[in-house]
């Protein structure tokens, strides 16, 4: 095995075991948890690598490398877009991102549901909460989805799948707890208030610096980007 397959490897295996044993911590099957790839910071290489090792969930922020990386990386890969989607670029995603992350306002939801209809596709979104309320981030604030639920009904092509949340940077991922179990639970009050219609069953939360509080709590999907790509190093950091 490559120097850059094995550490891969290893990373994976690390990340995997972690996310066992917070499943079991919680009474949890782990394989109700899907590991998300982050790979907005990875070369390509890294991605191919990763590809090798079975990982077919990859995750980018940025729709425009999603939609170019998905046409260089053939393969049987599910992409996932994780960062902020502008309602011009709602086209050319939509083929390709098989679950959007990072639905923040009713409009882009509205523009999403346009798109599909024409489109013909059925896409499945989460949409990103900012839980804690921080001026700094995107996403609905919780009593702007439930003072307007009923919006969330109304839609025929797209799916409201569940939530999303960024919890706060912390040196102690402890303190992300509460944003977790946060989201957890207006999951539980918006599911009430909009029935099944809207199936809401995915919690995407957990990054490298918090994602076994976050599989306590509840994450069906977690999202790991630095993590797997440790001991790495990218080409254009090489002197
Ligand atoms: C970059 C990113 C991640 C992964 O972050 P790491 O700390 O590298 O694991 C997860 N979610 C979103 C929305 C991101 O932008």
């Amino acid at each position: 095995m490559s120097n850059l397959l094995s550490t891969l490897s290893a990373n994976l295996a690390a990340v995997r075991d972690r996310i066992a044993a917070a499943a079991d911590r919680s009474n949890r099957d782990p394989d109700e948890v899907v590991l998300v790839a982050v790979t907005k910071y990875a070369e390509l290489d890294w991605v191919r690598g990763l590809i090798d090792l079975g990982v077919t969930q990859l995750g980018e922020s940025r729709p425009q490398q999603l939609v170019s990386r998905s046409e260089s990386l053939a393969g049987p890969v599910t992409w996932h877009l994780i960062g902020h989607l502008q309602r011009n670029k709602v086209r050319p995603v939509l083929p390709v991102a098989t679950l959007i992350h990072s639905v923040d306002s009713f409009r882009l939801l509205d523009r999403i549901e346009t798109i599909a209809e024409e489109l013909g596709v059925a896409p499945r979104v989460l949409l990103e909460v900012n839980v804690t309320r921080e001026e700094s981030k995107n996403g609905f604030v919780p009593s702007d989805l439930l003072g307007h639920s009923d919006r969330l009904t109304g839609y025929r092509h797209l799916v409201v799948d569940g939530l999303m949340t960024m919890a706060p940077r912390v040196d102690d991922p402890e303190l992300a707890r509460p944003a977790f179990a946060s989201l957890r639970q207006l999951r539980e009050t918006l599911a009430a208030a909009t029935g099944p219609n809207v199936p809401l069953g995915e919690l995407s939360m957990g990054m490298s610096g918090d994602f076994e509080i976050a599989v306590e709590e509840g994450a069906t999907l977690v999202r790991i980007g630095s993590g797997l790509f440790a001991g790495l190093a990218s080409d254009e950091a090489r002197p």
